[in-house]
């Protein structure tokens, strides 16, 4: 990751003396930043903005109901203001850009990453997360806490977070991107994985009810090709389905 971009994040925060999770407006600090926030119906896109050094406008789709997504996308856009502001631009961007884990688009990546250190800035995130036990509810209650996506909230408690684990993303059976902890006992899921009826997320994509509690499951529903596979090997899988998008979240941890 570029440390330039979560520096821009810490900079901003302390630009405005923001000390505390409490204190901290995102909307206000972009109007502050020059930064007009309008909604409006967009096309092929959920955000964009353009800019000059001295501030801009940004667009977020109308089409978006969800406040925590509108929040987010207004993030992003507010990142490629801050990470690339000696220059005027332009942008346009899909949820896949903005939501995306896509490491190939690199500004997007880093317009991204800017939103996530600064409404889940490290300190803060840390602080909330301290003495609380991990699952499903503590996402959900990061989720509340910082305003943002359920994923986005499961991503940055991966990255941060106390308990080693495992988040996937799959859309239509397939695995969209996943995030796993360093210290989880495995890595790698292959790009394109077609999730297997030993995973409840299976259940999810055949119409059926799935469990709103951690269920145990075999390291095989996702780990088969990881190197360090190991039979018999139980861990918990708690999903959190998005039905809107045909999509599913599961958290992957051991018991
Ligand atoms: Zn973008």
């Amino acid at each position: 990751m570029n440390p330039l971009i979560k520096a821009n994040a810490v900079n901003m925060l302390k630009q405005y003396q923001i000390k505390r999770h409490s204190e901290f407006d995102l909307y206000e600090i972009m109007n502050a930043e020059g930064l007009l926030i309008q909604r409006v119906y967009l096309e092929n896109s959920i955000g964009s903005i353009s800019y000059d050094s001295r501030g801009g406008i940004v667009s977020i789709d109308a089409n978006i109901t969800d406040e925590k997504q509108s929040r987010f996308i207004a993030a992003h856009e507010f990142g490629h203001f801050v990470n690339e502001r000696e220059k005027s631009g332009y942008f346009r961007c899909n949820g896949e850009m903005i939501f995306g884990t896509n490491t190939n688009l690199t500004l997007e990546w880093n317009a991204s990453r800017f939103g996530v250190e600064l409404i889940m800035f490290e300190d803060w995130f840390l602080k909330f997360i301290k003495g609380k036990r991990f699952g499903v509810q503590l996402i959900k209650d990061i989720s509340d806490y910082f305003g943002v996506s359920l994923s986005s909230s499961a991503l940055r408690y991966a990255e941060l977070g106390y308990t080693p684990m495992a988040v996937i993303l799959s859309q239509n059976g397939i695995v969209v991107w996943n995030s796993i902890n360093k210290s989880f006992c495995y890595s790698w899921i292959p790009k394109g994985y077609k999730v297997n009826n030993l995973s409840y997320a299976y259940d999810f994509f055949e119409g059926k009810e799935i469990p709103d509690f951690p269920e145990t499951i075999l390291a095989d529903a996702w780990f088969l090709e990881d190197r360090t596979y190991r039979k018999d090997h139980f861990l918990l899988e708690h999903n959190i389905p998005m039905p809107r998008y045909d999509a599913v979240l599961s958290i992957v941890w051991e018991g």
